[in-house]
């Protein structure tokens, strides 16, 4: 698996593909190629044994025209500027495909959080704010969870922004928890969505979701979610893996299971009955649907070449890189590209946004009926897309999300 490609020169050319395949102007291109904005700061942290250390950490605004910056913050150790700015021009796409009134953003600071204590994680994320208060807010840019933050962080940020606006603000972050104003069904919003769109995909192929075997790379937020509801569905869990290692269950796991043995132990490898294998070993395992839900540069054309699965959904953000879509293509494997098949989670911090805003609360069913229907239509448009431009799928997603921005950067003025 390659890790040395830049996802900053990945997500370019992506936008270059969709904007030729659209037949639109290098002025779109020059438009979409970089984030307008990007702020690089450097947060002082006291740590517990009296030390100070400083993060560097970043928040990257692709698109503002749109509609304010949406997007994650991600602690985790190989965060670069590059990898922040391809992730915030992904959000763009990604909004846009779901039709969300947001331009993407994205935030990250260099750090294992995994090394720092509860109290030196709660001051580094109030540090963050410290730093980056002045670009964000509910009109300008709303971050959200991403790699390794969660809903207590959300909170912590939140808390930190509020003393230092001085009044409420809920709408600034999503993703908190239910205290603070977050939204029922936020949590598991993200494998939801890339449920919905799997369950799509195999009734497209003409495929039985139930008894469908299931390999899943990275088992966060996402990764967990998504095997819980699958199985709701019938489907087996036979691969998963996680940053420490993978493992092979070809009779299947009980997700649940799965997760109290992580949460207990700090990895599912060591699972009782389980055989041990490493990422590629999960990317490659014998089932009909692979979930990569780490992070990127994961799916090289070596690894593409190996997949068994029929289906691949983009949990992840960016795991295929262009040589590994290539073969992807070639083979003829339903891939539903990341802007379509991780939209969930963004979906719901739109309805979080929404409710935070009107202080009016709703039901998980209501949250989760509205998520249903917006992931339905926007794969049955990237499909429609891609059957009538005979497109790749991630070509055919950036087209039709492109294309939705081309239409209201016209309206402003600003493409010919
Ligand atoms: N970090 C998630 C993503 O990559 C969610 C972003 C959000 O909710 O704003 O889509």
């Amino acid at each position: 698996m390659g890790g040395a490609q830049n996802p900053f020169l990945i997500a370019q050319q992506q936008v270059r593909n969709a904007v030729v395949a659209l037949g639109e102007s290098e002025e779109l291109y020059d438009l979409l190629k970089a984030p307008a904005h990007f702020v690089e700061v450097q947060i002082p942290v006291r740590m517990d044994d009296g030390t100070l250390r400083v993060f560097t950490g970043y928040r990257s605004q692709h698109l503002t025209t749109l509609g304010p910056a949406k997007g994650g913050i991600r602690f985790h150790p190989a965060v670069t500027a590059d990898e922040v700015k391809a992730l915030s021009m992904w959000m763009t796409f990604k909004t846009s495909v779901v039709g969300l009134p947001y331009g993407g953003g994205k935030g990250g600071v260099i750090v294992d959080p995994r090394r720092l204590s509860r109290g030196e994680l709660e001051r580094l994320a109030r540090g963050y704010v410290r730093e980056i208060w002045p670009f964000i807010g509910p009109d300008k840019d709303i971050p959200a969870p991403d790699v390794n933050t969660n809903a207590q962080i959300m909170a912590w940020m939140v808390d930190e922004y509020e003393k230092i606006v001085g009044c409420s603000c809920p709408a600034v972050f999503t993703g908190k928890p239910l205290a603070l104003g977050g939204s029922l069904g936020r949590n598991e919003a993200t494998g939801r969505g890339t449920v919905i769109a799997v369950r799509e995909a195999m009734n497209y192929l003409g495929l039985p979701l139930k008894g469908a075997r299931v390999a899943i790379q990275g088992f966060g937020n996402a990764g967990q979610f998504a095997g819980l509801l699958l199985e709701e569905y019938g489907a087996v869990v036979v691969a998963v893996s996680d940053s420490r290692g993978g493992i092979l269950c070809p009779a299947g796991v009980p997700v649940a299971d799965l997760i109290a043995y992580k949460q207990a132990t700090g990895s599912v490898v060591g699972y009782p009955g389980s055989r041990e294998t490493d990422q590629a070993g999960v990317l490659t395992a014998d089932c009909d649907i692979l979930i990569p839900a780490a992070l990127e540069n994961q799916i090289d054309a070596e690894v593409a070449r190996h997949i068994r699965a029929r289906v691949v959904a983009e949990a992840a953000n960016g795991p295929t890189t262009p040589d590994g879509d290539l073969v992807l293509a070639q083979r003829n494997i339903f891939v539903i590209p990341d802007i379509l098949a991780n939209a969930g989670g963004v979906t719901v911090s739109y309805f979080e946004w929404v409710q935070n805003r009107n202080q009016l609360y709703w039901t998980e069913e209501e949250v989760n009926a509205r998520l249903e229907q917006k992931m339905v239509e926007s794969f049955r448009q990237v499909v429609a897309t891609a059957e009538r431009h005979g497109a790749y799928s991630r070509t055919a997603a950036y087209m039709y999300a492109i294309h939705r921005i081309a239409e209201g950067l016209r309206v402003r003025g600003l493409l010919h």
